[in-house]
């Protein structure tokens, strides 16, 4: 069964914000045909972090992870679309990004692991938290993209 509300979580990453790369990295996912239904500058404080990067807490990097994305704000982007989530992360590329491939955000934009310019949800269960973590209900928008009818096909529009 299709579903086209699916949503994932994208946060631009202090260095994309130092290195002015917010207009590039949107227009990526933009370009894809992903609607764009949440988007917000915040700062994240170490509870936060704790908790969204609870895999990676207990790491000998984490206190560097922790104080590298509180040095600037984030700014955070919910993404919707059909299989969203996949969609996404294969946008994105692999987390070292000196490998990441080319074409990927992180293949084309980053050299390191930890600034590594974006972060996005690795699968649609971890999304659905994610997004909730990042925002509130009122913060999600609800609207007819008109861009979709070229997007997908009918029979993939269909909920
Ligand atoms: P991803 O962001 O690709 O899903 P992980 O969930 O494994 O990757 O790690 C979360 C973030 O922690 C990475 O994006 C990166 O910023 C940082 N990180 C991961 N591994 C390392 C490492 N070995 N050294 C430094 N930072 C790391």
């Amino acid at each position: 069964m299709s579903n086209v509300t699916e949503k994932t979580l994208v946060l631009i990453k202090p260095d994309a914000i130092q290195r002015g790369l917010v207009g590039l990295i949107t227009e990526r996912f933009e370009r894809k045909g992903l609607k764009l239904v949440g988007m917000k500058m915040m700062t994240l404080d170490e509870a936060v972090l704790r908790e969204h990067y609870a895999h990676i807490a207990d790491k000998p990097f984490f206190p560097g992870v922790s104080k590298f994305m509180q040095s600037t704000p984030v700014v955070a982007m919910c993404w919707e679309g059909l299989g969203v989530t996949d969609a996404v992360r294969k946008i994105t590329g692999i987390t070292k990004a000196r490998e990441a491939e080319g074409g990927s955000i992180r293949g084309d934009y980053a050299m390191s692991v930890s600034c590594n310019v974006i972060h996005a949800s690795d699968t649609a269960e971890n999304a659905e938290k994610e997004v909730k973590r990042f925002f509130k209900p009122d913060e999600i928008y609800g609207y007819d993209k008109s861009e979709y009818m070229h997007v997908y096909a009918e029979d993939e529009r269909a909920v």
